[in-house]
């Protein structure tokens, strides 16, 4: 054990500034990379001197638990295809959750607790406790509801139990009341009780309240869990005096608020609404009678090289398809060609496209696409008119004309990238089945609009050919 604290406390106040150093780089996909290296450097020194500060005695046990969680890491991050990334990301915040449950727990039943802390402070450090269990326990099934849901085993359907709403104040309410009881009882010895009951109480409010969030707004509850793990970690950090694990639990909650905020926006949806939920009645993807709509037009490869090489403006919008079908590196090829006959190509990012944020662009800075010419949807919506052609590659949700045409529709509401307004839309899917929000597309009944079906790298590694 390392007896100097300042070195200790020198070493956290690096991690920390690694940290926020990291958070600033992933802010900007040229920075991204170097962020994070910050990150990864951070946590090393971090765990580290949390090992060699913390740690007294048995050091193997500790070994053990690194090799068996590296390992499990490192297998499941290998594993894991990009469009299980979500998934992932969910259920390590699962992980979190567990964590701050099973400190909570271990720190109540620590025998040296009575003796540590008296009067105020045992009060204080009893509601560091229960918040962390609370909170913990919310994240755990929360999580757990929300892999299920992104990982399809799940269905995306809101479950509207009636009068949830009264149900979660209860809920709320019974958390406090029990929180008082766990106070009171701890003082004279006792508290498991009230403990345990809220931690089943906070299960159920963490299922609940995933499940009654519909399929469309999945996005945001995938950043709100991650601010949630932040907050879990934050309050054990508290529970065990660890000022590192406060301030890295408070960065990751603040930008995980930050960003349920702006995904949000970028939806128009309010927050308080997508917590409420209820709202995304669909059942995930599904195949949707066309009949209704009017006719399709199919196109080839070899025409959708012809349209490409006459044009002067094109505006590339990927999509969940372009990760499914692992697209991105003959998009790329086809962008240099096209550049290279003096074509304008230009990509347009909604911010909710795929299913993680951030997830088109993680792809195409993946496949070497420069990022200047890759712009948000706020950057470019208004240029549509100009366009002659637009591919829109395996997207269907965040090019639905529907959102603005239909308030009261699972994505109504969504601004989503106008891509009808130009002069060709060429999309590209492999059949007219929905997308996540589970809403037909009426994109595809325009008569702009050509459907070039089947898998996008195989109809694109065509076009690159034709090209
Ligand atoms: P969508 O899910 O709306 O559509 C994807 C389309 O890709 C499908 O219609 C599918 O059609 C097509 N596709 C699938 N595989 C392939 C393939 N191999 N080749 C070609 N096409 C393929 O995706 P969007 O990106 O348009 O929208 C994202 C949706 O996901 C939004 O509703 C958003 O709310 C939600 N979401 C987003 C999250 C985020 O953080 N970004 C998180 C969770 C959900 P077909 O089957 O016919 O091929």
């Amino acid at each position: 054990m390392i007896t100097n604290t300042g070195i200790i406390a020198m070493s956290y106040i690096l991690a920390t500034i690694l940290f926020i150093l990291a958070l600033g780089g992933l802010s900007n996909q040229e920075t991204a990379r170097r962020g994070n290296w910050y990150g990864i450097i951070g946590m090393t020194i971090a765990l580290i001197a949390t090992l060699m500060g913390v740690v007294t005695q048995h050091y193997e046990y500790v070994l053990v638990a690194l090799v068996v969680g590296g390992t499990i890491g490192l297998i499941a991050a290998r594993r894991v295809q990009m469009t299980q990334m979500p998934e992932l990301v969910a259920i390590l915040h699962s992980l979190v959750g567990a964590a701050a449950v099973a400190v909570g727990f271990a720190n109540f039943m620590d025998p040296g607790r009575l003796s540590h802390y008296a009067g105020v402070e045992l009060t204080i450090h009893d509601i560091e406790t229960y918040l962390g269990v609370l909170i913990g326990a919310v994240t755990f099934s929360g999580s757990v509801i929300a892999f299920g849901k992104l990982s399809g085993r799940i269905g995306g359907k809101p479950l509207t139990l009636p009068g949830r709403h009264w149900l979660n104040l209860l809920l709320l309410l019974a958390a406090i009341w029990f929180g008082y009881q766990f106070v009171v009882q701890s003082v004279a010895g006792g508290g498991m009780q009230p403990l345990i009951i809220m931690t089943v109480i906070a299960l159920l409010f963490g299922i609940h309240m995933v499940m009654a969030i519909g399929g469309a707004d999945m996005p945001v509850v995938v950043s709100m869990l991650n601010s949630y793990s932040g907050w879990a970690a934050s309050a054990t950090g508290f529970m065990l005096g660890n000022d590192l694990l406060i301030v890295t639990g408070a960065l990751v909650g603040s930008s995980g608020a930050i960003l349920s905020y702006i995904m949000c926006r970028a939806m128009n949806r309010k927050f308080l609404a997508v917590i409420a939920g209820g709202f995304g009645t669909s059942e995930g993807t599904q195949a949707a009678g066309s009949e209704d709509q009017g006719e399709v037009v199919a196109i080839l490869p070899d025409e959708t090289a012809e349209l490409l090489r006459d044009a002067k403006e094109v505006m590339i919008i990927p999509g969940y398809g372009m990760a499914v079908a692992q697209a991105q590196h003959v998009v790329h090829e086809i962008t240099t060609v096209l550049r290279e006959k003096g074509i304008n190509v230009r990509f347009g990012i909604h911010p909710v496209a795929g299913r993680m944020p951030g997830h088109m662009n993680v792809l195409l800075a993946e496949a070497k696409v420069p990022y200047d010419i890759v712009f948000e949807m706020d950057e470019i919506n208004d240029d549509f008119p100009d366009v002659d052609v637009s591919i829109v590659i395996g997207a269907n949700d965040i090019v639905n004309p529907s959102a603005l045409t239909d308030p009261d529709g699972p994505i109504g509401g969504m601004p989503v990238l106008e891509c009808w307004e130009g002069k060709t839309t060429i999309v590209l899917k492999r059949s007219m089945a929905t997308g996540y929000a589970g809403v037909q597309n009426p994109l595809f009944f325009l008569d702009n609009t050509r459907m070039l079906f089947g898998d996008a790298k195989e109809t694109l590694d065509a076009v690159f050919k034709a090209l």
